[in-house]
């Protein structure tokens, strides 16, 4: 059960600007991210590719409540059955409730007046709230390897640790440009938004301290350990006023 689980990215958008993952083990599938509102058909496509069907996928983890992690949730519960599983300080999210927006520089203050990802989604309650620094161990999917709380990017952020070291990080750090993915893609980078950049930090800090040595996220990588030990440095020298900027 060490082994790594076949993983496939799910692009939710191409290029990598927004990756969703799925795993597949001896027991299912694993999905991690919903996508935007719409990316079940691209769910099913990668379910059909390794032979599955709705019925294999066994849960679905929201690594936290924005749009385009959590916009096709509801959905996807609503033809595969699969419990989700979400930290309780980002359930109000998908209740519908805003998300908590901080720019982390120009594309972030731009993007914000878009309004894009303040885009209501179909809401959902979650099967499975964590709490606290609960954690979740996936043995009972196959899988040696845990949800994490890493928040940072949202409060309610979280992390799939696999014991073979692969990290899904989802938003604590982007690579690319823009939004992320497209070009440049193994360059750290803040995401448009951090709820607490330092949190981040120490989140990514304590990934690291558990043994993760590549990092699966949302918006282009994958990366390294080098580079996001860079991207901590980084966040650690950040004026302490860059917690504030709204
Ligand atoms: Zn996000
Ligand atoms: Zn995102």
């Amino acid at each position: 059960m060490s082994d790594t689980p076949p993983i496939d990215v799910i692009p939710v958008m191409p290029f990598g600007m927004v990756n969703a993952f799925l795993m597949t083990t001896g027991k299912g599938a694993v999905l991690i991210d919903a996508g935007l509102p719409g990316s079940e058909r691209r769910v099913e496509v990668t379910l059909r590719r390794r032979g599955m069907a709705w019925s294999d996928l066994r849960l679905v983890i929201i690594t936290h409540g924005h749009i385009d992690h959590a916009g096709a949730a509801a959905r996807i519960r609503e033809l595969s059955g699969a419990p989700i599983v979400l930290h309780q300080d980002d359930a109000d999210y998908c209740r519908g409730k805003p998300p908590v927006l901080r720019p982390t520089g120009t594309f972030g203050r731009l993007f914000r007046k878009t309004g894009a990802i303040e885009s209501p989604f179909p809401p959902f309650e979650a099967d499975r709230l964590l709490i606290g620094d609960e954690t979740m161990d996936l043995a009972s999917c196959g899988l040696s390897g845990h949800v994490l709380h890493t928040p940072g990017h949202t409060l309610g952020s979280v992390s799939i640790l696999l014991d073979d070291g692969t990290a899904f990080a989802s938003d604590l750090v982007a690579s690319g440009i823009l939004l992320g993915g497209l070009v440049l893609r193994n360059r750290p980078k803040r995401p448009p938004f951090e709820e607490d950049p330092r949190q981040v930090a120490n989140s990514l800090q304590r990934l690291l301290d558990l043994g993760a040595t590549r990092f699966l996220i949302g918006h282009g990588g994958p990366l390294g350990v080098d580079q996001v030990r860079w991207h901590i440095g980084r966040l650690r020298r950040l004026p302490s006023w860059a917690d504030r900027s709204t």
